[in-house]
Order: structure tokens, then C-alpha cells, then sequence
């Protein structure tokens, strides 16, 4: 389980609102005193943890994170409102780590483990005063006023382990990194981590408002359960999947024992991978006329295999139909969470309220 996604983002806490110049201006006081209030608190940085999440992609978009400013004091020795908390919500498992220094460590800030929790990692500036407390014996009707405490601003990491929720399984040429990629380039809102090809491909696949992370994982070749080839490595990926697609290629010489190897392999792994819900994906159906699919799927029926799909993974046909009863059958998250497009200055109008 060990996709690491990743991103680097600018964090800033508000700065305290400035304290208030204000005199209290009444009916026959022709001189009032000082009555300026202090500024508000400036909004924190805070980060929370939500269920409905799984990768950071949004913050490949959006960079700069801002809590709002405090508001100024005003007179009547009113104190200015705080400024908005900027609250960024990331995937469970996302761990914040400072940027590295030039010996190349950095520090573990915040670990998320379950959604709901929270934790303020930048803390807005305070208020300054206003200038009613600056007021002394000797100078009644002073015009200070403290400016405000600036906020705090650093760059940080966020890094999540992703997990697969689909685990694609299938000998080698059977059509897997042409399938992931026909998945993730027609859906709307899709992720494509490129990684080398030598380790598992994923990708976030959106379909009716549901998203799961896809594994592409390579080279499950024969023997791979006893260390043979790399598939041995991979096979530990899957181990956490929700259910395994599994792609037979149509056009292979023996399609029905290509899928028994591959079976055998998950068997012979253990771990309750071949106990894992399977669905069975026939593909290249583009080069192979229906009738032909259907008799290798018949065949397959014959072996005990129950889900059958025909596809093709290089066209998309049968595509939608294997990916509707995926998102039926398997409760995925909904795709609704999002950080996107919230990159405001959240800095207000704020400037030092002077009534005269
Ligand atoms: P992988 O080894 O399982 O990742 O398989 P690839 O996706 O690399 O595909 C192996 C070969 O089969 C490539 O030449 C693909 O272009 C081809 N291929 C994959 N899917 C299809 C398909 O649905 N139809 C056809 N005609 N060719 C396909
Ligand atoms: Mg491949």
C-alpha cells in the first residue's frame, strides 16, 4: 500500500486586525476621549482530516492557502471581529512534514488517521489595541494604535499513502495499462500518477459521482507467488483491494488457461486473495467478433467464473457497463469533497478604521 501521492503548499495565518483611532464624538462633549477598540484575532490555518477523499490532487491545483485578516477596532471601544479560520480539508492518512532543510530532513507536523480530526497548525496574528488604551494622564487623547500582529506563513508537505480500491490483475499483455488509461482519460476528474514502468500505475477514476483509486499492477507473471519475475513484489499491493479486475486477453492462445494461471497465482499467494470478489474482464473484444467473445466467456462460465465482462479496453466498448456495476456493486466514496478553487486572498478590506 505504498502509492505515494504528494504535494507542497503555502500556508498563511491572517494578521491581526489594527487597533481603532477612534473619540467618542457626543452632543455638548466637544472633546471626547479615546474610544478605539482593538483589532481581531486573524483567522488560523487549520487542517482536518475528512472521509470522502483520497488523493491530494486537488492541491496540484490549488497552492496558496490564506486564513482571513482580523477586522479592525472601532469606536466605541468596539473590538473587530476575528478573521475566517481557513479550514483545508485532506484525505485520512495524510500526513503535514515541514520542507526539508539542506541536510534533507524534515519534520512530521500532523498524522491523520480518522476523519474528523483537526488541528490548527497556524496560528492567526492578535489584534493590535486601539487607541483608548493608550490613553494616559499625560496624553488623553493619544492617536496610537497598535497595527496588529502579522500572521505566519511556511511552505508544507502533505503526503498520503493511497490505497488501491481496485486492483487490476491479468498476465502480462492482457491489456492493463491500456485499460487504466482508457478509465482515466474519459472520466471527468481523473489523476494519473505516472510512476516507472516497472511499479504499479494508478488512477482515480470518477464514475456517477463515485471515485476509487485503480491499481495497475504489472507483471503478475507464472511463479510470481514463489518470488519469480517482480511480480512477487506487487502481489503485496493488491492484498488490501476491495475487489480485483481481472483482464483476460480474448485473443491469446489459450484464453481460459491464461486465466487459470493467473487464478493460481492468487491462490498460491495466500492472504485471501483469491477470496477477494473478482470481476472478470475479456478483452480486446474489438478484434474478436461477438460470437467468439461470447464463447470464451462461455468457457469461463464452465470453469465457475460468475461476473463476465466483454470489453475492450483500446475502443471503451463494454467499458461503462463493467465500470456501472463496480461503482453498484462496491461502496465507494462519493466525489464531492474538494479543496478546488477556494484560492482567495481572504485578506478582506481591512486598513485602519479612523473616524475623524
Ligand atoms: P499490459 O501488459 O497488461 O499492461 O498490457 P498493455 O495495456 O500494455 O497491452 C498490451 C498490448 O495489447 C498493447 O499492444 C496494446 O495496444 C494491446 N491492447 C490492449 N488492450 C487492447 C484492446 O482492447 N484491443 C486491442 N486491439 N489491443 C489491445
Ligand atoms: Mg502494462
Amino acid at each position: 500500500m505504498h502509492f505515494l501521492d504528494q504535494a507542497k503548499i503555502f500556508i498563511r495565518s491572517g494578521a491581526g486586525g489594527p487597533g481603532g483611532v477612534s473619540f467618542r464624538r457626543e452632543k455638548f462633549i466637544q472633546y471626547g476621549g479615546p474610544d478605539g477598540g482593538d483589532g481581531g484575532k486573524g483567522g488560523d490555518i487549520i487542517f482536518e482530516a475528512v472521509a470522502g477523499l483520497n488523493t491530494l490532487i486537488d492541491f496540484r491545483y490549488t497552492q496558496h492557502f490564506k486564513a482571513q485578516r482580523g477586522i479592525p477596532g472601532m469606536g466605541k471601544n468596539r473590538t473587530g471581529a476575528g478573521g475566517d479560520d481557513r479550514v483545508i480539508k485532506v484525505p485520512v492518512g495524510t500526513q503535514i512534514i515541514t520542507d526539508p532543510d539542506e541536510e534533507g530532513y524534515s519534520e512530521l507536523l500532523a498524522d491523520f488517521t480518522e476523519a474528523g480530526q483537526r488541528i490548527t497548525l497556524l496560528r492567526g496574528g492578535d489584534g493590535g489595541r486601539g487607541n483608548l488604551s493608550y490613553k494616559t494622564s499625560t496624553n488623553r487623547a493619544p492617536r496610537q494604535h497598535g497595527t496588529g500582529w502579522p500572521g505566519e506563513e511556511r511552505w508544507v508537505w502533505l503526503r498520503l499513502k493511497l490505497l488501491a480500491d481496485v486492483g487490476l490483475v491479468g498476465l502480462p499483455n492482457a491489456g492493463k495499462s491500456t485499460f487504466i488509461n482508457q478509465v482515466t482519460n474519459t472520466k471527468a476528474k481523473v489523476g494519473a500518477y505516472a510512476f516507472t514502468t516497472t511499479k504499479p500505475q494508478l488512477g482515480v477514476v470518477s464514475h456517477k459521482q463515485r471515485e476509487f483509486v485503480l491499481a495497475d499492477i504489472p507483471g503478475l507473471i507464472e511463479g510470481a507467488s514463489e518470488g519469480a519475475g517482480i511480480g512477487d513484489r506487487f502481489l503485496g499491493h493488491i492484498e488490501r483491494c476491495r475487489v480485483l479486475l481481472h483482464l483476460v486477453d480474448a485473443t491469446g492462445d489459450n484464453p481460459v488457461e491464461a486465466w487459470r494461471i493467473v487464478t493460481g497465482e492468487l491462490a498460491a499467494y495466500g492472504e485471501g486473495l483469491d477470496e477477494k470478489p473478482q470481476i472478470v474482464a475479456l478483452n480486446k473484444g474489438d478484434l474478436l467478433g461477438p460470437e467468439l467473445m461470447e464463447d470464451i466467456a462461455e468457457q469461463l462460465r464452465e470453469e465457475g467464473v460468475e461476473d463476465i465482462f466483454i470489453i475492450s479496453g483500446a475502443t471503451g466498448e463494454g467499458v461503462g457497463a463493467l465500470l456501472d456495476t463496480l461503482v453498484e456493486t462496491q461502496d465507494f466514496p462519493l466525489a464531492q469533497v474538494s479543496n478546488a478553487g477556494e484560492d482567495d486572498e481572504g485578506e478582506g478590506e481591512a486598513k485602519p478604521w479612523s473616524p475623524i
